[in-house]
This record gives structure tokens, C-alpha cells and sequence, in this order.
């Protein structure tokens, strides 16, 4: 990459889009007349991953040769993107890391590889993260990180251009599902995925937090995006095993079924959640025969 280049050079990345569609024979489905196919966003990019390319890429364009700030937790997948892209594309990257305790500690592994992908890490304190968005307080970390010219990607890469990104994955999918499932963490991805559908295709968001402001939040998303409500969709807040990063002896054991029935690595913070609620919807008998359920893959394990 020469210094002259404006725009990142995305198209170089050769992302695997649209990503393919495969079926999966799974008989908790094929017993009640049901079709499972699993839409594989983890096979878009090795290292942007899933929705994390869908929601970045928009947002790359838009930051052209500037700086790169974003947010996130001590394992954020959306942080380890931005870092692998700054890598690749060669961009400078900031990641603002929720808790100062953080520092005092080695770093864990997605930290690790953040650094290693040269991500300079800043950690702030919990109460000053809560209040990121906040004018005031981002100006102060900006301004803290030396980065006030920096492009700003909001926590988990959430923000118009990325659901506009996001709403390709629905238009992919267009005439081939009946309902189309998401795991959610700030509901961009369901934002966007519903957009895209057909009139007549449902989109299905299963929340992986506790707190049930997730409806609200996409609301607000596609306002921002579209300028207003977009699609049919729903949440089925039940699946959030207690909330982020949360898990049950029950839940890992599904997960490692599920491995083990379809030889795929099952993603545990979305992924899992998103497999265990279709499939407790669908022993519910939640969709009528015939239906053809759709899931995406939103990403890929990570193993440190
Ligand atoms: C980030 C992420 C999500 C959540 O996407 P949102 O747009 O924030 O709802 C889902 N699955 C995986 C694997 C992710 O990394």
C-alpha cells in the first residue's frame, strides 16, 4: 500500500460475498418438516470475520488514510477486527478498552492479538466508558489519545454505515428463507439483515445480553440508517444464558453437539446462543411445516 492511496483498499482482501448459503441435515428440523440452512458469514474473510466485514468495510471507505478509534470489552470480536484490518490495510488503530484494571494485568489473549496486530490500547475506567458517547466525554478521550482528526467506529462497529452494510446480507438471502436468525449484541446486524429481506421474509434476533432495550436500540438504528422502520422482525430474549460472555454447562454442551453433528466450530458469545434458541423454537413447534429456517454464522471460534 503507497502512502497516496485515499481510500483503503478493501476489494484487495478478496472477501468471499456474497457468503455461501449451505443446508444442514439435522433431524430436530427434518422431523417436523423443517429445512435448516446456515448462511456462513465466518467464511467471509480469515480475519474479518462474519458481521464484523459487513459492518467495518462501510466504515473503512468512510475513514479513507485517517486513524481509526473504536470501543470495546477485554474479548470484543469487534475490536480484534479492527485491529486485523488496520494490519492488513495498513491503518493506524486505537481500541478503548473498558476497565482500567486492565492495564495493570497481562493482557488476555484477543487483547494480545489486538497489540500484536498494532492496535494501540487505551483503558479507560468503567463510569468513563458508560459515558463514551457522550460529546464531552469522547472529546476528552480523543484528546487523552492525542487522535481529535481520528475516524470514530462506535462499540461493536454499530452505526448507520454499518447497518446499511449489514442490509447486503439480507438482500443475499432474499427468496431463500422463510426466516433468517441472528445472534445480537447491539442489534445492528438484525437492523440491517431485516432491511434487506423481502417483504414476507422474518428476520429473528436472539439477544446474547440481558436487558431487554434491544428492541428500542434497533429501532434506532434503522431510523439512523433508513430513516425508519425497516422489514419484519422479532427478539426472542430468552437465550442470553445470563448475559455477555455468560454460559451453562447446558449451553457449552449444545455447543459441542452441535460441533460434533455438523463438524462446524460453533462461536460461543453469539453463536451458540443463536444455534441453542432455533433450536429451541423449533422443539416449541415455533415455525409451521415447511418452513425453511435460516441462521447465520456471524463468526468463528477464536483460540487465542
Ligand atoms: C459482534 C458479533 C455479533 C453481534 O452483532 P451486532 O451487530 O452488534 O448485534 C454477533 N455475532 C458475532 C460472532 C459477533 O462477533
Amino acid at each position: 500500500m503507497t502512502s497516496h492511496d485515499a481510500v483503503p483498499d478493501l476489494a484487495g482482501l478478496h472477501p468471499r460475498l456474497p457468503s455461501p448459503l449451505e443446508e444442514f441435515t439435522d433431524d430436530r428440523f427434518t422431523r417436523r418438516g423443517l429445512r435448516l440452512l446456515l448462511k456462513r458469514d465466518d467464511l467471509i474473510h480469515p480475519e474479518l470475520i462474519g458481521n464484523k466485514w459487513r459492518k467495518l468495510a462501510p466504515n473503512l471507505s468512510a475513514a479513507g488514510r485517517r486513524m481509526v478509534v473504536t470501543f470495546g470489552g477485554a474479548y470484543s470480536n469487534h475490536l480484534r477486527a479492527t485491529a486485523a484490518a488496520g494490519r492488513l490495510l495498513g491503518l493506524r488503530t486505537v481500541g478503548v478498552v473498558r476497565g482500567q484494571e486492565l492495564a495493570e494485568r497481562p493482557l488476555n489473549a484477543s487483547l494480545a492479538r489486538c497489540a500484536a496486530d498494532g492496535m494501540r490500547l487505551h483503558f479507560v475506567d468503567r463510569s468513563t466508558y458508560r459515558r463514551k458517547t457522550e460529546p464531552e466525554t469522547l472529546a476528552g478521550i480523543l484528546r487523552g489519545i492525542d487522535a481529535e482528526d481520528a475516524y470514530v467506529v462506535p462499540e461493536g462497529g454499530s452505526n448507520a454505515s454499518a447497518v446499511r452494510g449489514c442490509s447486503a446480507l439480507g438482500a443475499e438471502l432474499r427468496g431463500r428463507a422463510d426466516v433468517v436468525a441472528v445472534a445480537c449484541g447491539t442489534g445492528g446486524t438484525l437492523a440491517g439483515l431485516a432491511a434487506g429481506l423481502d417483504p414476507g421474509q422474518w428476520a429473528l434476533g436472539v439477544p446474547v445480553l440481558k436487558g431487554g432495550f434491544l428492541g428500542a436500540d434497533v429501532r434506532d438504528l434503522q431510523s439512523e440508517a433508513f430513516g425508519g422502520p425497516r422489514g419484519d422482525w422479532w427478539l426472542d430474549e430468552r437465550f442470553h444464558f445470563g448475559g455477555y460472555a455468560r454460559t451453562t454447562h447446558e449451553l457449552d454442551a449444545f455447543a459441542a453437539d452441535f460441533e460434533e453433528r455438523h463438524g462446524l466450530g460453533v462461536e460461543r458469545l453469539y453463536v451458540a446462543k443463536l444455534l441453542y434458541g432455533v433450536v429451541a423454537l423449533t422443539e416449541e413447534g415455533a415455525f409451521p411445516r415447511g418452513t425453511v429456517v435460516a441462521a447465520v454464522v456471524t463468526g468463528a471460534p477464536f483460540d487465542g
